[in-house]
């Protein structure tokens, strides 16, 4: 990329921008690949579009486009829709209603084009809701994760990255027994990923995978064993990562 077109950004915060970019590519892009959705897919789409409307912090014109998309699913009583008529639920465009229409990636931006953009916001989209249920105080721990988990089965681009996320939610997934669990199960998971990915061709080399948060980002994150052995403090963790994706704090720049 050229200078003018980087966009330079912060580490420490959370871009709308990559988040509305996760919501267009996420909905007329992997969606769009299934002509007819039914099944157990019209059931994934159904729970991703339900927890959006629930818990993404947009800007009022997207949540009430998500709301619209939302009550046309409810109303959709067969047991299947073609793609060409949610595509048109999700086209009503007025000043008080819109979904974005192209992405823009900022904190998810990579240093080539094959680098990190959706799959990087997908993960900052799914943190994000997490951290949007505890703060609204949702008392169902699995509804985020499983809607992840039947996305990502069910529409995920990236088929291997959707086995192995499968794998993670057989394992252990059921056991999450409240919302704030469910932001460390999230985050303990995305870990691991990094690690088996560190170092692969597909790792961006200007934004290499870490155990995340670095010490730079949360320095009261991480400790040590008396034996020397790292070990992370759970409930500062928490409450980086409630900080850190909270609607709040997340930053409008870039947003046209
Ligand atoms: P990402 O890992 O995408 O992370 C995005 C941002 O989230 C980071 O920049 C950081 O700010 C923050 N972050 C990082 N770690 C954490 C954490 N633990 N908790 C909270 N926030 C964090 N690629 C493969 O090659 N093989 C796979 O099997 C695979 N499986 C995937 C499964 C899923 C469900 C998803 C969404 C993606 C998967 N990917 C896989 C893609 C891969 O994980 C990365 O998304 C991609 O390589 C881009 O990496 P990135 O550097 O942008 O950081």
């Amino acid at each position: 990329k050229t200078e003018e077109q980087w966009r330079p950004f912060n580490k420490t915060r959370v871009y709308m921008s990559d988040l509305e970019s996760a919501l267009h590519y996420s909905l007329r892009v992997e969606v769009a690949s299934h002509s007819v959705i039914n099944g157990t897919d019209l059931t994934a789409l159904r729970h991703y579009i339900s927890v959006l409307k629930k818990y993404f912090p947009g800007r009022p014109p997207v949540k009430n486009a998500l709301k619209a998309v939302n009550d046309w699913l409810q109303d959709q009583k067969g047991t299947s829709i073609n793609y060409s008529d949610f595509r048109a639920t999700l086209k009503t465009t007025s000043p008080d209603s819109y979904l974005p229409k192209a992405v823009r990636w900022v904190g998810c931006q990579g240093s080539k084009p094959q680098f990190r953009g959706f799959p990087c916001a997908m993960w900052t989209l799914f943190h994000t809701l997490t951290v949007q249920a505890v703060e609204t105080g949702s008392n169902d721990p699995q509804e985020v994760l499983q809607a992840m988990r039947r996305y990502v089965g069910s529409f995920f681009g990236c088929r291997p990255c959707a086995d192995h996320f499968q794998n993670m939610a057989d394992e252990s997934m059921d056991q999450v027994l409240s919302p704030s669990t469910a932001v460390l199960w999230l985050w303990s998971r995305h870990n691991r990923v990094n690690a088996r990915l560190a170092g692969e061709l597909s790792e961006d080399p200007h934004f290499p995978k870490v155990q995340w948060p670095p010490p730079d980002l949360c320095v009261s994150c991480h400790s040590l064993k008396p034996s020397g052995e790292h070990t992370w403090l759970l409930p500062e963790v928490l409450a980086f990562l409630k900080t850190y994706y909270s609607a709040q704090h997340l930053s409008h720049d870039y947003l046209s």
